[in-house]
């Protein structure tokens, strides 16, 4: 072993689950993975094809606060923080409920500063076509940790409320879900992102120039962008989706055939690790 300190070099690691943290590849280069337990990281990618166990010691600790909770809310909090926290507020799942404006919200000044930035509405291709919004700093991220195969960022407003406002005019005409199984199958059509845009536009047209003489007329902003091509290291998809949980059994294992949005692909089923964010963990590959 010649480097301890070096990422790929690195086999085994101990320390509550963080959600990966995932780089874009390109047209030859997948995208790639990083483990992350604690404050130990283990590059994913070097490792496909190998057997990886995973075992998950009991404990949890809040990913917000550190301290040991019996059960995981939120994908990862403790009680205390889930009910105090901006970031667990029902207004991030819904950002046209943010109540800002009303003095209520949980913590004002995280609010300016996640949620009074610019956000960006796009379209992507997980399992089909969906609408989606995001803070225009959290791309490509939010679209590969989603597993979309292709984006498109077609509109962007001044604050999260607005994109929840405009979102919620798309999801008339469109979903905003991603079916995990469709998605993790790897069979997923390509689609032609900008004629979709145009066509979602074109049917909206009305109702966001309603919205726009509302919030005002410079409020949101047409995005002239290029469609993005995301790739996903993957040996081998699986036939039928079987997934793992960690609260049914702590130990999960089996030949690492991929990666794709926050879950790991064995040949013995597949795991969100986003949904156990907090969980300890012992990490071993052989
Ligand atoms: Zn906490």
């Amino acid at each position: 072993m010649s480097d301890l300190f070096s990422v790929a070099d690195v086999s085994a690691a101990r320390g509550p689950l963080r959600k990966m943290d995932i780089a874009p590849g390109d047209a030859q280069t997948p995208a790639q993975y990083t483990l992350r337990a604690g404050e130990q990281r283990i590059g994913l990618n070097a490792h496909l094809g190998a057997s990886l166990r995973l075992v998950h010691t009991g404990a949890i600790h809040c990913v917000h606060c550190g301290r040991a909770t019996r059960k995981s809310f939120a994908q990862g909090y403790c009680y205390p923080c889930f009910k105090s926290l901006a970031q667990c507020d029902t207004c991030i799942v819904k950002p046209e409920t943010c109540h800002y404006h009303a003095g209520t919200c949980r913590e004002p000044t995280w609010g300016e500063q996640h949620c009074f930035q610019p956000h960006v509405v796009y379209l992507a291709n997980s399992s089909g076509l969906k609408v989606g919004i995001t803070r225009k700093t959290q791309l490509p991220t939010r679209w590969l940790d989603q597993g979309a195969i292709q984006a498109l960022p077609i509109l962007e407003v001044d604050n999260r409320l607005q994109s929840g406002l405009v979102e919620t005019l798309f999801k008339q005409v469109v979903g905003d879900r991603t079916n995990w199984r469709t998605m993790l199958k790897g069979d997923v059509a390509p689609l032609d992102l900008p004629a979709e845009r145009d066509r979602l536009l074109a049917a909206l047209d009305q109702e966001l120039a309603a919205l726009k003489r509302r919030i005002g007329e410079q409020a949101i902003g047409t995005l002239a962008a290029t469609p993005v091509d995301l790739h996903y290291p993957v040996l081998e998809f699986p036939v039928k989706v079987v997934s793992h949980n960690f609260d049914k059994s702590p130990e999960v294992s089996g030949r690492l055939m991929g990666l794709k949005g926050q879950y790991l692909i064995f040949d013995t089923g597949v795991i969100n690790l986003r949904k156990f964010g907090g969980y300890e963990v012992e990490v071993a590959i052989e």
